[in-house]
C-alpha cells in the first residue's frame, strides 16, 4: 500500500490535472441517469447521449418509456452494442420501477442492483452522481489506473472498490472516481500508457523511469546484502 502522503500527492495532482472533471452522460432526473448507464456499457458516453437526446426529449420519464413497444424502444437505442438486451433490460426495469417503487429509483445499492441490467458499478454510478449517497463505482478506466499507480493491488474491481474506499476519505470518493476515468480516457491508455506526457509519472508505480529505478535500487539492495 502507498504511504498516506503519496496517495494524497497523487489526489492532488489528479485534481488539478482535471479540476472539472464530472459524468459525461447527460441527465435531468435520476432515472435518466439510471437509464443512460445501462446504455453505457459497451458503448461510449458521446454515443449513449446521442441516443438518450432523442429518447429522453420524446420520453422522458418511466411512464412514458414503458409504454413504448419493445420494438419502438430498440429503434431508438440501436446504435448501442447490446442494443436488445439492454432493450429488454430497460424495459424490465421501469416496469419494475413502476411496480415495486412507485416510479421512483430506488436510494440503496441492494435494491438497484435488483434492476436487470444494473450491476454494482452502474448502482454505485446513479448512488453517487444523482443521490449524493457515498459510493466508489469502479470501471474498466478506474481498475486499470488504480492498480497502476499503486492505489489499488488487486484482480478485480470489487477488490479495487475495497481499497479506494480505503486508500481515500469519503468525500472525495465521487470526484476521485470521475479524475480517474479522465486520466484512464486521456493519457493512462489500456494499451499504450502516454506515460511521457503524464503528471503523476513521478507517483507513478507503474512508470517505466520510475520502474527503471526501482529495480536499479533492489539490484544494489540485493548486491549489498550478505545473506545473498
Ligand atoms: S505514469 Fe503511465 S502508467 Fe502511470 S498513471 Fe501515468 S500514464 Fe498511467
Amino acid at each position: 500500500m502507498l504511504e498516506p502522503g503519496t496517495i494524497t500527492e497523487i489526489l492532488t495532482a489528479l485534481k488539478a490535472a482535471y479540476p472539472n472533471a464530472q459524468t459525461e452522460l447527460e441527465y435531468r432526473t435520476p432515472f435518466q441517469l439510471l437509464i443512460a448507464t445501462i446504455l453505457s456499457a459497451q458503448c461510449t458516453d458521446q454515443r449513449v447521449n446521442i441516443i438518450t437526446r432523442r429518447l429522453f426529449h420524446d420520453h422522458p420519464g418511466v411512464e412514458d418509456i414503458a409504454r413504448l413497444s419493445i420494438a419502438e424502444l430498440e429503434a431508438y437505442i440501436r446504435s448501442a452494442g447490446l442494443w436488445q438486451t439492454k432493450a429488454r433490460n430497460i424495459m424490465k426495469t421501469c416496469r419494475i420501477l413502476i411496480e415495486r417503487f412507485g416510479g421512483e429509483v430506488p436510494q440503496t445499492r441492494e435494491e438497484l442492483m435488483q434492476l436487470p441490467g444494473v450491476g454494482r458499478k452502474t448502482a454505485n454510478v446513479v448512488l453517487a452522481n444523482a443521490f449524493d449517497v457515498p459510493a466508489f463505482a469502479v470501471d474498466t478506466h478506474v481498475h486499470r489506473v488504480a492498480n497502476r499507480l499503486g492505489l489499488a493491488k488487486s484482480k478485480n474491481p470489487e477488490q479495487t472498490e475495497q481499497q479506494l474506499m480505503q486508500a481515500f476519505p469519503e468525500h472525495l470518493w465521487k470526484d476521485a472516481h470521475h479524475w480517474l476515468i479522465q486520466h484512464g480516457r486521456r493519457l493512462c491508455h489500456a494499451r499504450k500508457p502516454q506515460c511521457g506526457r503524464c503528471p503523476l509519472a513521478n507517483l507513478c508505480l507503474s512508470a517505466p523511469k520510475r520502474r527503471s529505478d526501482q529495480e536499479v535500487q533492489y539490484r544494489q539492495e540485493d548486491s549489498q546484502d550478505p545473506y545473498r
